[in-house]
């Protein structure tokens, strides 16, 4: 089976989705697909590296009658059986006019947002009951599809973690490279700095610790300066790394005795997190986390080492935390056995081969039917 993918977002690009789709295509038989994406500083080189064919078109790309003859071109070149959309709405717009069976991808709130809005739930109904089906990033985001497309035409592959750069390490050295105190227990936090990501909950819960604990926040964000006035007025112990590059990060996590993530929803539900791919890389190093319900954190979670945490409350989580720092000094390396059994690129990129050949032959079935 070959097929075409038509994507805005794709590497070098950085970002979550570029992310997954990146590590996710670069595992498959670079003969049986062309990307479809736009162009960016950088993409030569990557696409050079890359291995199989990417076409690439300058801005992003809309729906448009150019791209769809651009689309059919490519698919006729390849011999394609099918096209790969993402992300569904809007370009899915342009899959009518194909002429050949389409596949869409959804994420998160890109898809489970519009889907709760007038009127673009009617726009992405009507688009997706022409399609053969939708890979979905995750259980949360397949639930979401629920009532929209049958339950047989959703192929769930969950995001994943780079299992080399995300790994157990030499965790007394990283201590003493990184703690102010590393005698202390470390509680750490990985996020962008803003509100939905919770770092103010673990500054008022480390607060509430009977043991002598470091607080370390790695990232950015809009609350960052507030997220430190609190930290001061509380009186602990607590390290602002600011955006650090990728090596100092996996450093962080190999020196954490625990990870809190305290994501939670806001807005009534409109804002939420899609996954916590944060808990994820914690976890591929072994630490043990503490994770806020949200949207589909809890698929994030391993549940013989993690905890979830459905209170906002900062009692709840200091509770939450000094359970797991009781039980993980030296910390469980067997948080990355869940990590390494579900959320490995190689077994996704299997996944993704399978269920686009599921989806694919759900055309078939209907055509000789
Ligand atoms: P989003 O920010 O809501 O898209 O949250 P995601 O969970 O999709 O992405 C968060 C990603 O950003 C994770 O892979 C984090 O490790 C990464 N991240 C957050 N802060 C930093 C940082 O300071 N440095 C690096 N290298 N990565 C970070």
């Amino acid at each position: 089976m070959r097929h075409v993918l038509v994507t805005n977002d794709f590497p070098p690009k950085i970002g979550g989705i570029q992310h997954y789709l990146g590590e996710i295509y670069r595992r498959l038989d670079p003969t049986s697909f062309v990307v479809v994406t736009r162009d960016e500083a950088g993409a030569e080189a990557f696409d050079r590296a890359f291995g199989a064919r990417v076409v690439r078109v300058r801005g992003p790309l809309l729906p448009t009658r150019a791209l769809a003859a651009r689309v059919r071109g490519l698919a006729r070149e390849i011999d394609a059986d099918l096209v790969v959309i993402d992300p569904i709405w809007p370009l899915g717009e342009v899959a009518a006019s194909l002429g050949l069976g389409w596949v869409g991808v959804a994420h998160g709130a890109e898809l489970t947002l519009p889907l709760r809005l007038w009127p673009t739930a009617g726009r992405i109904r009507s688009v997706l009951a022409g399609a053969l089906g939708v890979v979905a990033a995750g259980g949360f985001v397949a639930r979401a599809l629920d009532g929209v497309v049958p339950a047989d035409a959703i192929a769930t592959v969950p995001p994943g973690v780079d299992l080399e750069r995300f790994c157990v390490g030499d965790r007394e050295r990283a201590r003493k490279d990184l703690m102010v105190d590393p005698e202390r227990s470390l509680v750490l936090f990985v996020s962008r700095l803003v509100p939905r990501k919770g770092a103010h909950i673990v500054i008022d819960a480390v607060a509430q610790l009977h043991r002598p604990v470091e607080l370390h926040v790695v990232g950015d964000g809009r609350s960052r300066s507030a997220l430190e006035q609190r930290a001061r007025r509380r009186g602990i112990l607590a390290v602002f790394e600011g955006r650090v590059a990728l090596d100092r990060l996996v450093a962080s996590y190999q020196a954490a005795d625990v990870v809190a993530f305290p994501a939670h929803d806001r807005w009534f539900g409109l804002e939420e997190e899609g996954f916590g791919i944060v808990a994820l890389e914690a976890q591929a190093c072994g630490v043990p986390v503490v994770v806020g319900v949200s949207g589909g954190t809890a698929e994030a979670v391993d549940p013989a080492s993690g905890r979830l945490v459905a209170s906002r409350r900062p009692r709840a989580w200091a509770e939450a935390i000094e359970e797991r720092l009781a039980h993980t000094s030296p910390p469980v390396a067997d948080a990355r056995g869940f990590v390494e059994r579900h959320h490995g690129y190689d077994r996704l990129a299997d996944e993704w081969h399978a269920g686009l050949e599921r989806l694919a032959s759900r055309g078939r079935t209907a055509g000789s039917g």
